[in-house]
């Protein structure tokens, strides 16, 4: 022991912060861990070091790194290591970075702030682990490697559960990795994998619901993902389940752990990571810190695999929100406008033809007169449903603005667009308007013309559109060349 501990003290570390107080600070909590410290302000001057120097433990602080820092430099120091103790000092708002960093190879982290206490804790732990020269953590290490970048893959949520089982597959001795997650108070195997075939399915096949199976408060990783503690059987016939020990023994596992994925605030564990061993197993410390230490990167995978997906359906909510218009719930003049004018690149690129139809209620100032505003708004949403009802999946309907409305319809001719506008204006002119009178509409067609523009079309329709009011409304005009 204290071989080992004079080992420890002569480690040789490299701390790397851009700020030279933070710097003076780590020397003067962790200095007494290294039998010399070198201090790096940038990660040219660490890649300076690292290569005249033989550096046992290397800190990378991201405190204070800007969004500027340059992640692929810090990642080759990393690269650099290959495997060799390196420990991330990393904020929670910059936790991103990590897993970019953890493409690059095995780390050990730490999200701050950390205490002078914990941070020598973490240090002394690495550097006995270097200082042991333990080859089988340089194996879990290049395990946690592998399931570093099963969680950089970024597919959905199975696919990734998948990778994790597939990459923890390479724990020397372990016969099959599977991944338990709760949710809604149901806990469902998300996936598993095994090099030599076996499944889970005779264990725990004797229910649909793994809530309700009766191996649940025995078997590792259900209960871990139940009790969110480490649960370890390390022979099958512990568990006082006879049953349950066949099963195990039967499908060639010798020892079973579970390992809770605990949420990181208060909160039911999210689920668990269980590993079937061929044979017992005696796990060091250091081995069970890495196996929750992988069960918090599955979380931390899943946790940004759930939350790009928020992220998707918030832009596509505010993009909604963005090109629709609120009264009616169809496009906004800005979506129809811009829909216009890629139809228009389009229908020129590929010769095919295309319409714009406008349109505007008759006297509808009148209808907000005399039935009141909210009449009026009625009306509208009723005018753009009973117009969409007439549409074509394909054509575009556009509240333009007030009373007004337009359809962009691709592939269509003036003569079509010409039917589908007398087939709405009839649709109109049939519909009930609750509360308030029939309505009618005017309408103008147009066809865009050899090498014209979205603009110039727009044009044209609206002046066809005036002469379809001053024609006595309720009718199609076509618009002129
Ligand atoms: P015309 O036949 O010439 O089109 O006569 P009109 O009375 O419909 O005249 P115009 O199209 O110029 O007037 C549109 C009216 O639509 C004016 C405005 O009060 C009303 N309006 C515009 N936006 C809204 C809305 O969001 N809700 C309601 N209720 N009315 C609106
Ligand atoms: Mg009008």
């Amino acid at each position: 022991m204290s071989q080992q501990a004079d080992a420890i003290t002569q480690q040789v570390g490299l701390f790397l912060n851009p700020v030279a107080q933070r710097r003076v600070d780590f020397q003067a909590s962790c200095g007494k861990q290294f039998g010399r410290l070198f201090l790096a302000e940038d990660a040219e001057q660490a890649a300076h070091i690292l290569s005249q120097q033989q550096i046992d433990l290397l800190v990378i602080d991201l405190e204070h790194f800007d969004r500027s820092l340059d992640l692929e430099t810090v990642g080759a120091l990393v690269r650099q290591r290959n495997g060799a103790p390196v420990l991330l000092v990393c904020a929670f708002s910059t936790a991103g970075w990590l897993v970019e960093l953890m493409a690059s190879g095995p780390l050990d982290y730490v999200i701050g702030p950390v205490r002078a206490d914990e941070l020598n804790q973490r240090l002394a732990s690495l550097a006995s682990v270097a200082a042991s020269g333990a080859d089988e953590l340089r194996r879990l290490l290049a395990m946690g490697s592998h399931v570093q970048q099963a969680v950089q893959g970024g597919d959905d949520q199975r696919a990734l559960a998948v990778r994790i089982c597939a990459a923890l597959c390479a724990w020397p001795g372990v016969v099959h990795a599977a991944m338990f997650e709760a949710s809604a108070g149901e806990l469902a195997l998300s996936a598993e994998h095994s090099p030599s075939g076996l499944d889970l399915e005779r264990i725990l096949a004797s229910t649909d619901s793994l809530s309700q199976s009766s191996v649940r408060h025995v078997f590792p990783g259900l209960l871990a993902a139940f009790t969110g503690e480490l649960a370890l059987l390390d022979a099958p016939e512990k568990a006082g389940d006879p049953q349950l020990a066949q099963a195990l023994l039967g499908i060639g596992a010798g020892m079973a752990i579970g390992v809770p994925i605990l949420a990181t605030g208060p909160g039911a564990p999210l689920g668990a990571i269980s590993l079937l061993f061929a044979r017992a197993h005696v796990f060091t410390s250091d081995e069970l810190a890495t196996l929750s230490d992988l069960a918090q990167l599955a979380a931390f995978g899943l946790r940004l695999d759930e939350m790009s997906r928020d992220a998707e359906q918030l832009v596509a909510r505010l993009t909604g929100l963005a090109t629709t218009d609120a009264l009616t719930g169809v496009a906004n003049r800005r979506r129809g406008e811009e829909l216009l004018e890629q139809e228009v690149k389009r229908a020129r690129r590929y010769r095919a033809p295309l319409a714009l139809i406008a349109y505007d209620i008759d006297h509808f100032k009148d209808i907000n007169d005399r039935y009141g505003h909210p009449c009026g708004d009625a009306a509208l949403r009723i005018v753009g449903e009973t117009t969409q009802a007439a549409l074509r999946a394909s054509d575009l309907l556009a509240r333009s603005g007030g009373d007004q409305f337009q359809i962009v319809a691709a592939h269509t001719n003036a003569i079509d667009a010409l039917k589908m506008a007398e087939k709405i204006r009839v649709a109109i002119a049939g519909t009930a308007f609750p509360g308030c009178d029939r309505l009618t509409i005017s309408l103008a067609v147009a066809q865009l013309g050899d090498q014209e523009s979205a603009d110039s079309l727009m044009l044209r329709v609206s002046a066809a559109l005036a002469r379809a009011k001053r024609a006595g409304r309720n009718c199609v005009e076509l618009a002129m060349r």
